[in-house]
């Protein structure tokens, strides 16, 4: 469902690349664009590149970080212009188009852009299941952003239009929804919280084994009420005893 997929552009540097992204959006069928921390936005230029796709302009949502525009969002895929030294998953334009396609008839999705220059730093990448990179000349790996975002919508529209579905496996109980991001970022947080308390750190690096579990939960895709279960056990762990008991 078109309407479920978000187009989240991080900390823009060029207007007109916000313009271009809301052409090739609408030329695509899609609609829902956040801008984060936007360097010059509402501009003369983004409006005019966007031609007639003003609409998509005037409905984007501006947020201050990353982590709230992928609120609601059960599945998150960043982009990538080159292979990162970070384990994380990694597909290719058409299997994530297939997979956003599948992914938002069940839930909201959201797909990242980085900076024109920098791209998407470690930690934004982190708030993502899975990374995509459009396949290039090995010479020169980096498109322009709005081109980027052309291709990418572009893929999503080909999979929507054709019913292609990526395969995944139904695993939730029914009554029982995937997790969110935001529930996800709470859960990670309560842990970090009580390996702390649990003075589990110790010599070993937070930052990595932060790293290990996300990619662990981000393969599992836990529920809701899975994520409340591992809260409810960490609640214990810490202490929190007087917390009514899981069932
Ligand atoms: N030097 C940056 C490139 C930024 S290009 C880097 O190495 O990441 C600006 C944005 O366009 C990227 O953050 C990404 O969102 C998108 N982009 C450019 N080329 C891409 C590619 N080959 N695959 C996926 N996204 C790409």
């Amino acid at each position: 469902m078109l309407d479920n997929i978000r187009i989240v552009l991080v900390n823009t540097h060029h207007p007109g690349n916000i313009g271009a992204a809301a052409r090739a959006m609408k030329n695509m069928g899609l609609t829902r664009l956040y801008l984060v921390s936007p360097k010059d936005f509402p501009s003369f230029e983004a409006s005019q590149r966007a031609s007639s796709a003003s609409d998509v302009l005037s409905q984007a949502v501006v947020v201050d970080k990353l982590a709230d525009a992928l609120q609601g969002c059960s599945f998150v895929c960043g982009t990538t212009a080159r292979l990162r030294s970070v384990k994380w998953p990694q597909v290719d334009s058409r299997e994530c188009g297939e997979m956003l396609h599948t992914e938002s008839e069940q839930h909201e999705v959201a797909l990242v852009f980085g900076r024109e220059r920098s791209g998407l730093f470690n930690d934004e990448l982190e708030l993502c299941q899975t990374l995509v990179n459009i396949p290039t000349a090995e010479a020169y790996s980096s498109l322009n952003l709005g081109q980027a975002v052309q291709v990418l919508s572009y893929e999503i529209l080909m999979a929507s239009q054709q019913g292609k579905k990526a395969p995944v496996e139904d695993i939730k109980e029914e009554k029982d929804t995937l997790a969110t991001n935001d529930q996800l970022e709470g859960m990670y947080n309560h842990y970090m919280d009580a390996l702390i308390d649990l003075n589990f750190f110790g010599k070993r690096n937070p930052e990595h084994i932060m790293r290990k579990l996300r990619c662990l939960y981000g393969r599992a895709r836990p529920t809701q009420r899975e994520v409340q279960i591992i809260r409810g056990i960490l609640s214990y762990a810490q202490g929190r005893r007087t917390q009514t008991p899981e069932k």
